[in-house]
């Protein structure tokens, strides 16, 4: 790269959303590449990092945090947001009421952390388990949804098969770029 020094960036990205809609699972396949269907419980906060070259003088490390355990209680605490750069909300496209507490971890989110310059930060939602035969995905509702309410976008993900995983993470990517 001409002997430019390369940016190296952190960026802490927060991965919310209810029990069991796969929020884990993506972590793991989009940072180890791997699917594992052993569940476990874990309480604790917990991330994992992923670090993309994302052009010849640009490497960004993207921090996942997980809130391992803690959605039970449908919010988290600002400590954990501090900081935050992004965020993506994870609904599971076979159970309604993951979609419907979709705007409340939003709420939660909005009220708890901004960017710099007060503005909300990105949130992208991920409508995940479309592998699954019973998963209903209602694309222009969600177009609608996202509009209205503020996302940069949605996909509909399969952590099982890997579908769309490394494409949302991408274009998640691109938007943290704007606003950092
Ligand atoms: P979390 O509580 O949101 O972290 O959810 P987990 O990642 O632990 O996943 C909950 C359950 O859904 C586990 O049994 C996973 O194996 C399963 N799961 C997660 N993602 C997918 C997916 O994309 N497709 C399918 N079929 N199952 C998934
Ligand atoms: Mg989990």
């Amino acid at each position: 790269n001409n002997g430019q020094p390369i940016q190296q960036h952190l960026y802490k990205i927060l991965v919310i959303g209810d029990y069991a809609v796969g929020k884990t699972s993506i972590i793991k396949r989009y940072c180890t590449g791997v699917f594992s269907p052993n569940y476990k419980l874990t309480i604790g906060v917990d991330f994992a990092v992923k670090e993309l070259v994302w052009d010849e003088k640009t490497v960004v490390s993207l921090q996942l945090w997980d809130i391992a355990g803690h959605e039970r209680f449908g919010t988290m605490t600002r400590v954990y947001y501090k900081y935050a750069i992004a965020a993506i909300i994870v609904f599971d496209l076979c159970r309604p009421a993951t979609f419907e507490a979709v705007t409340k971890w939003r709420d939660d989110l909005n009220s708890k952390v901004v960017l710099g310059n007060q503005e909300p930060i990105p949130v992208l939602l991920l409508a995940n388990k479309c592998d699954l035969k019973s998963s209903v995905i209602d694309a222009e509702m969600l177009d609608n949804f996202v509009r209205e309410n503020n996302f940069i976008g949605w996909f509909a993900t399969s952590a099982h098969s890997n579908i769309n995983i490394d494409e949302s993470m991408r274009f998640l990517t691109s938007k943290v770029l704007e606003v950092a």
